[in-house]
């Protein structure tokens, strides 16, 4: 039996870059400092921010919402739990039951907004309708309801669960497709901007490996399973299984692309964005690509602003 470097209790986990094994408890202590250390190094949070914590139900966006719930005291900010039901059947049932339970442990105001009664449909529905790939709808219609429900209940930030090997993936994909727009946005810190509200993404240094093992030890209710409409490309698969032979062979080395990744580029983003004409939502393109949708669907924006406001303000604090 491996003991913990901390005291006799056995280890549950190696951490890589450290060669350092913890237990259950000196882990979770370890993981909830890293995370704190990693939201000062990106300045992602201050004093009085109200944070939108978007949880889908998995591992990652437990770990996240009982790390940013456990941290909000002592840094000064409060959290909103938001969980978007994307009505692909009984996935999406049992991970909004993950995630309001989780809201209800750590104890936060939440809110959860149902796609089929947003939009009438869910996600397998609307792609059909749409003739549109389910996971690119998906990002749009998730995108526009975390900063739509961001205004609605005037949060200040949005946090999200990716990990430092979701974020990895994007630069090297971006990087290799020379999206330079894409790859300026890529960073842990996003500002926001005339209603686009800034993002943080606190976990950007933490790997799977690590969320995982925190979910499981704190007995956080979260879902191991894989949603339905997931097809991995094989570009994302070659470029995550490098990633992953990275961790193993050279542990800083990923951490490294992402410290300077955030250093070296810009956001450009910021430059092109214009007023979206149906909506009025700061966007690239006018109608926004979610007003597209909505326009596919002959449903109008005030409708959507309207429910979303709605349902953010019968939310409990
Ligand atoms: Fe949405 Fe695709 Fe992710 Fe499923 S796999 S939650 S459809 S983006
Ligand atoms: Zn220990
Ligand atoms: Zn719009």
């Amino acid at each position: 039996m491996v003991k913990c470097a901390r005291c006799p209790r056995p280890a549950v986990i190696k951490i890589r870059y450290s060669k350092m094994h913890l237990c259950d408890h000196h882990f979770s202590e370890y993981l909830v400092e890293r995370v704190k250390r990693t939201m000062e190094r990106y300045d992602m949070v201050g004093r009085g921010d109200e944070i939108l914590i978007a949880a889908s139900g998995g591992k990652d966006s437990a770990s996240l919402v009982h790390m940013l719930a456990d941290l909000s005291h002592e840094m000064e900010y409060s959290v909103i739990g938001l969980h978007i039901d994307l009505g692909i059947g009984d996935y999406s049932e049992r991970c909004s039951a993950k995630a309001v339970k989780l809201f209800e442990e750590v104890n936060i105001p939440y809110i959860v907004l149902d796609l089929r009664r947003i939009l009438g449909h869910g996600i397998p529905e609307l792609s059909r309708k749409i003739r549109r790939k389910a996971c690119s709808l998906c990002g749009i219609v998730k995108r526009y309801l975390m900063n739509l429900t961001a205004n609605a209940c005037r949060a200040s930030k949005i946090a999200t669960g990716h990990t430092m090997e979701d974020l990895a993936q994007y630069i090297i994909k971006a990087f290799l497709l020379q999206d330079q727009e894409q790859l300026s946005r890529l960073k842990p810190v996003t500002k926001g901007r005339n209603g686009l509200i800034g993002r943080i993404k606190p976990l950007c240094e933490i790997t799977e490996r690590e969320t995982f093992t925190y979910a499981y030890v704190n007995h956080l209710p979260f879902t191991y399973e894989e949603c339905p409409m997931f097809r991995e490309r094989t570009l994302d698969a070659e470029i995550r299984s490098f990633i992953k032979r990275m961790q193993y062979e050279r542990p800083s080395i990923v951490i490294s692309l992402i410290r300077r990744q955030s250093e070296v580029l810009a956001d450009r983003s910021a430059k092109n964005l214009i007023k979206c004409a149906y909506c009025g939502m700061p966007s690239s393109t006018s109608p926004c690509a979610f007003c597209k949708i909505l326009i596919k669907l002959g449903r109008e924006p005030e409708d959507v602003i309207n429910r979303v406001y709605e349902i953010a303000e019968q939310m409990s604090r």
